[in-house]
């Protein structure tokens, strides 16, 4: 009876092994069309200077419309477009579509605004593709325009970037931001290393933090380091009305993003609520 129950189980293990691997393959497939046929798209999440109530720039992330029609989030296609080796593919979509949409973006929210583009680790420690990426953003003419964000992990790992395509990127104007600040595994190792411009704050810290002392005091630390080593110091994750008070009354934090504001939205659809974002504390409408 022991001997069955356990011979079921492994027939049950094997059949959840086949069904993950089909479900890989199948998303392997539909990838590998994705980027053929172009299906990625940039929606933009603004970026509010909480002092003055106005659109500072825009973050851009990449969504998959697939043939259902279906958006998918990054979660579901980044880290395995990086194992198949179509990263950089996408990558190339995106900072294309990025750098299109300025126009339609200048035109609602004016053109003193800045796009931040997302750069994983494994494209960080690629010294080709950061090379190519430089090179694209140059060839863009909108270097100057642009933030590149990086984890923590990525800028300890990665010598290249720092060595080499960094004081590039520099050169042309593109500024560094250091994203999900504080949850990577070696979080100073990381201002050690480098310049960046900007430390984007995880979204966990700032998470009810009008009631979580320790979260208060974590901010503040990370505020004083962003002071010392002059780089401007980003909250992401503003969903309550109590967090942005509490950012605003008790920190001097000036840039978040937040579903608060507005959720990433297409290109189309943020023009249309450009007037929203100056007028109201919060929400729009
Ligand atoms: P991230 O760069 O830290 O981006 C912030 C994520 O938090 C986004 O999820 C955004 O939609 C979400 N978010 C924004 N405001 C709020 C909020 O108030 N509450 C909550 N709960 N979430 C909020 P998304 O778009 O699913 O992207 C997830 C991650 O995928 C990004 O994290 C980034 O690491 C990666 N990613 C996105 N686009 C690209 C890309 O083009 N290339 C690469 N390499 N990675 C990308
Ligand atoms: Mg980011
Ligand atoms: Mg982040
Ligand atoms: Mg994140």
């Amino acid at each position: 009876r022991a001997k069955s129950a356990a011979k079921g189980t492994t027939a049950y293990f094997d059949d959840v092994m086949g069904m993950v691997a089909a479900a890989r393959l199948e998303i392997e497939q539909q990838l590998r069309v994705a980027v053929r046929e172009r299906q990625f798209r940039c929606v933009f999440q603004p970026k509010i200077d909480i002092r003055t109530m106005r659109v500072t720039g825009f973050e851009a992330l990449a969504r998959w419309t697939d043939c259902d029609g279906r958006v998918r989030n990054p979660s579901e296609f980044i880290e395995i477009a990086g194992e198949l080796g179509l990263i950089n593919d996408i990558a190339t979509i995106i900072v294309a579509d990025a750098i299109a949409s300025f126009p339609a973006l200048d035109n609602a929210f004016g053109s003193q605004t800045r796009i931040s583009i997302n750069v994983s680790a494994r494209q960080a420690s690629s010294p080709t593709f950061m090379t190519e990426f430089a090179d694209r953003l140059a060839a863009s003419g909108q270097s100057q325009r642009i933030i590149l964000e990086v984890t923590e992990d990525a800028i300890v790992a990665a010598g290249p970037f720092q060595s080499l395509v960094l004081p590039q990127l520099r050169r042309m104007g593109t500024k560094v931001s250091i994203d999900d600040f504080g949850t990577g595994y070696s979080s100073l190792s990381a201002l050690a290393d480098i310049t960046a411009d900007e430390i984007k704050v995880d979204r966990s810290f700032i998470l009810s933090i009008q009631d979580r002392p320790r979260s208060q005091s974590i901010l503040k630390a990370i505020e004083s380091l962003g002071n010392t080593l002059g780089m401007s110091v980003v909250a992401e994750g503003v969903e309550t009305e109590d967090e942005l008070n509490y950012l605003l009354d008790q920190t001097s934090i000036q840039t978040v993003q937040g579903y608060l504001f507005s959720r990433p939205l297409f290109v189309n659809e943020l023009v249309k609520l450009a007037g929203t974002f100056l007028t109201s504390r919060g929400k729009v409408a």
